[in-house]
């Protein structure tokens, strides 16, 4: 079987008995880099052998890591830090297993974005998680882009040398929203940072920023989201309004009703217009 095991994401201590005895008495441990996981099974005194699996090298492994499993091997996943999975190599492999009919389970633990939302005091009923923006800069534009009206809690991860640069694109495209930017989580130097993103900008010109960010955005308010797009019908008669649901096939009560949504008016404001005019 093979099992995805959440490591910590700085606090050696944040690690579940269970991952502990299941890394203990693997036949083989997949981790992204061995210099990094060493440090992590030296610490808890285990010895099972140790193996690369990243995004390089995953491809030409994922065979021979199969094979292993069908032989009735014990497998553990880990990755530097976290959650395998999460930002970080294990998707394919669980893909893999389940076309081949081959067990996959976890035991799990830290996730660094779940973490910094919980800690943002941002809302946490309703959110999307990006992970990384994408490096190239028009994918990185079109994801921005599509958050432009997002209403649930944004949510990305970013590095130290990036993240004014994407500040930045931030304010252009959402806005000046409030954010919460956690670095060194479970760390000794655990910093939440409660701001605004051009505040946040300003901070990073005299501190150069440093340690890993996950940064929480507020959504956008969802009575700014409602006038923003009332706003788009402004230059089109009502009649012609509802003769584009009318042609659409919707009853006349239907169309009515999606007038009136689209304008964010009520049905019996739109009957008076109508009647107006
Ligand atoms: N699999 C990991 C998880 O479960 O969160 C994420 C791995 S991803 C390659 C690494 C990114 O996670 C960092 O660049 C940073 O954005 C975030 N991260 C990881 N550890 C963190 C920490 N201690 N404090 C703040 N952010 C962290």
């Amino acid at each position: 079987m093979l099992t995805l095991c959440a490591t910590p994401i700085g606090n050696l201590a944040d690690i579940s008995l269970r991952t502990l005895e299941i890394l203990k008495e693997s036949d083989l441990i997949l981790c992204e880099d061995t210099r990094v996981s060493i440090r992590l099974l030296n610490h808890y005194n285990i010895t099972a052998r140790l193996e690369s699996y990243h995004e390089h090298n995953k491809n030409s492994k994922t065979a021979s890591i199969l094979r292993q499993l069908r032989e009735g091997k014990s497998i553990a996943l880990v990755t530097d830090a976290g959650t395998p999975g999460i930002s970080d190599p294990g998707e394919d492999l669980v893909r893999a297993c389940a076309a081949e009919g081959i067990s996959v389970t976890a035991t799990p633990g830290p996730v660094a974005f779940v973490v910094a939302l919980i800690l943002s005091g941002k809302s946490t009923r309703r959110f999307v998680f990006e992970g990384f923006l994408p490096s190239d800069k028009k994918e990185r534009l079109a994801v921005i882009e599509s958050l432009v009206n997002e209403t649930r809690t944004i949510i990305l991860y970013e590095s130290p040398h990036r993240i004014t640069k994407t500040l930045s694109l931030l304010l252009e495209h959402l806005g000046n929203r409030n954010i919460t930017l956690a670095r060194e989580l479970t760390k000794k130097f655990e910093t939440l940072i409660h701001s605004t993103i051009s505040d946040a900008i300003v901070e990073f010109e005299s501190t150069t920023p440093k340690g890993e960010f996950v940064v929480i955005i507020e959504g956008k308010d969802a009575n700014e989201l409602k006038a923003d797009s009332a706003k788009k019908w402004i230059n089109m008669s009502f009649e012609a309004h509802m003769d584009l649901y009318l042609k659409q096939g919707f009853s006349e009560k239907d169309a009515m009703k999606k007038v009136a949504t689209d304008r964010a008016i009520s049905k019996r404001d739109v009957y008076a217009q109508l009647k107006i005019n």
